[in-house]
């Protein structure tokens, strides 16, 4: 039977274990981590699929029969910026895309020259890492509380490992393309507020099921994950002038974290070798602001990785069996 096992337990980590459980039901299989649920960067996150430029993502549409349970809606708003831009990468994947009128620009701050709105999706992190969970669960995957130094360790213990360690992995793998974007948001109560928003200058608001996620800050190379009341204010103000209403809302926490960035995304297999053994990895990490949106996604990607490693391991059993 082939060891394997799973580095990591944020959104990267959840879906390419529930993605290969999936594919390979009897397959046994476990997920380390040193930090679960709330204590992880994809729980805190945003959440709004609305992925950078430099992917061209897909939506999986059957995400919209799991919706209520996994914490995923669909959501339509406005995107402004002071300046032009080229349309979005997932202009025609998502709904309803168009550019906004001159007379709809006036109803937000003067200095908005353009923006667009479209239909997308938001994803409740906290539900729908919980979720996930479950699934997982449900499948006999089980969950080692655990701290890795060194994808080293493993050799001998695993032949396949999904490294899915987020922020970790510029520690575990020497890695120093990993750089930190910090982001801090605010979390608050605001039934009234339906719409997400999302400007060129640092506020965003994204409604989730019980709470609006308002933001942000995207700091480089700061990997400090405390509260900071100069950015909390910040925040607030930015995002008060965009919808004065928040001033009745209810605050409810703070929250800081960093996006893993890493130009590109790392899936991709590695073999690490000690003496004659070896460790075969398929390395997924690195999804910056764009975590929750590409996790699927890039679970797929690395779950095709690891059927091609299978295959190998395979052959290769079959032909030391035939020399036998
Ligand atoms: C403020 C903010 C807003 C965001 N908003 C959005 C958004 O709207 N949409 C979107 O798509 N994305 C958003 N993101 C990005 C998203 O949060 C990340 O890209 C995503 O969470 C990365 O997921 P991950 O599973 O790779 O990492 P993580 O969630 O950090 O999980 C890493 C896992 O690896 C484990 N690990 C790491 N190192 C080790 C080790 N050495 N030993 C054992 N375990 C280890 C950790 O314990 C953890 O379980 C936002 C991020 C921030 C900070």
């Amino acid at each position: 039977m082939t060891r394997v096992c799973v580095i990591g337990a944020g959104a990267v980590g959840l879906s390419t274990a529930l993605c290969i459980k999936s594919q390979y039901p009897s397959l046994s299989l476990t997920i380390i981590a040193d930090r679960f649920l709330d204590a992880t960067t994809s729980d805190g996150a945003g959440g709004l699929f609305r992925p950078d430029d430099r992917f061209v993502p897909g939506i999986d549409k059957s995400i919209l029969s799991i919706g209520a349970e996994a914490g995923i809606s669909q959501v339509s708003g406005y995107q402004l910026f002071n300046d032009p831009r080229p349309d979005p990468s997932y202009k025609d994947i998502v709904y309803n895309f168009r550019y906004l009128t001159k007379n709809e620009l006036t109803t937000f701050p003067d200095h908005y020259k353009y923006g667009y709105f479209c239909t997308t999706f938001y994803v409740d992190t906290r539900k729908y890492m919980k979720y996930l969970t479950k699934q997982l669960l449900e499948k006999e995957v089980t969950f080692t509380k655990k701290k890795i130094n060194s994808l080293d360790e493993l050799v001998g213990s695993y032949d396949i490992v999904l490294n899915c360690t987020g922020f970790g992995a510029r520690e575990i793998c020497n890695d120093n393309l990993i750089r930190p974007i910090r982001g801090q948001m605010i979390r608050v109560r605001a039934p009234w507020i339906k719409h997400f928003y999302y400007t060129d200058d640092n506020c965003y608001m994204i409604p989730n099921h019980e709470t609006i996620v308002l933001g942000g800050t995207r700091q480089l190379d700061d990997d400090n994950i405390r509260v900071d009341l100069n950015d909390k204010d910040g925040i607030w103000q930015r995002c008060l002038r965009l919808c004065p209403s928040l001033a009745q809302a209810e605050i409810l926490w703070d929250w800081a974290g960093l996006r893993p960035n890493r130009e590109p995304i790392r899936v991709e297999i590695e073999t690490i070798k000690h003496g004659n053994k070896k460790l075969l990895v398929v390395h997924n990490y690195g999804h910056g602001g764009n975590g929750i949106s590409l996790s699927w996604g890039t679970a797929v990607d690395a779950t095709r990785l690891f059927s091609s490693l299978l295959l190998t391991i395979d052959s290769q059993n079959k032909q030391v069996t035939s020399k036998l």
